[in-house]
């Protein structure tokens, strides 16, 4: 479905001189030209990135504010990063989720903010271990793809990442088949839900544990439209094998 999508999500790591390395190694990297790649650097280093980063690759935030900015201390508001160059907006992580404590209504708001700019969002939803072991994958995605679905004026501005909370930074990637299930069963959502154009139209991308050994297997599944990758984004070797690995 669509063309397929590779996020680097850096989070909270990098120094200048380790991402000054890393940006040079994907200046030099061969990526496949048929897919959209996207990294994600810390808000401090997004004009540094923007301005030595080969156009090819664009750039997303990890975080904004819920609405237009102002007397917001410590926030960015989508009008300054859509000022730097930047196209791409990570929401919904689960680290927002269950570190900082974001809701799917607080989410839902930024999401629509932020395409109301002009941004793309790349939109996470995923289960905890917990979750999953009860039984309840579907029933925890849906709720979040809900709380999307009732907040955003259009879907095409839209990734969704479907990033299961125990794979996430633990090793423990998702089979193949346990994330083709999931995608699977969010496009019937979005089919039933939203419309079967957009089911079909918006990307659905796989995170957790993605790394150079596992993604080829990974992206011969049907309806994985892509990854958003974590810690092995921050070598650009790895990055770019798993940008590749689209079939
Ligand atoms: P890891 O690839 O480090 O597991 O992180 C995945 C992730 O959270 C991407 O947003």
């Amino acid at each position: 479905t669509g063309k397929f999508f590779v996020g680097g999500n850096w989070k909270c790591n990098g120094t200048k001189d380790s991402i000054k390395q890393l940006v040079s190694d994907l200046n030099s990297a061969t990526l496949e030209p048929d897919v959209d790649v996207v990294v994600g650097p810390p808000f401090v280093y997004l004009d540094l990135v923007k301005s030595s980063l080969t156009d090819r690759i664009e750039i997303s935030a990890q975080n904004s504010w819920i609405g237009k900015g102002g007397a917001f201390t410590g926030e960015i508001s989508a009008e300054q990063l859509i000022d730097i160059g930047c196209k791409w907006l990570i929401l919904g992580h689960s680290e927002r989720r269950h570190v900082i404590g974001e809701d799917d209504q607080f989410i839902g708001k930024k999401a629509a903010y932020a395409l109301g700019q002009n941004l793309g969002v790349i939109a996470c939803i995923g289960e905890l271990l917990e979750e999953r072991e009860a039984g309840k994958t579907f029933e925890v995605c849906f709720k979040q793809l809900k709380a999307y679905a009732d907040a955003v004026p259009s879907w095409d501005n839209i990734v969704i990442a479907y990033e299961p909370v125990w794979a996430i930074g633990t090793g423990k990637v998702a089979s193949p088949e346990q994330a083709q299930e999931v995608h699977v069963a969010v496009r019937d959502w979005l089919a039933k839900n939203v419309s079967a154009e957009v089911a079909s139209k918006t990307r659905i991308i796989y995170g957790g544990s993605v790394n150079a050994g596992n993604s080829a297997e990974l992206a011969k599944k049907e309806d994985i439209d892509g990854f958003l990758v974590g810690g092995a984004s921050l070598k650009g070797s790895d990055f770019a094998t798993i940008i590749n690995s689209v079939t």
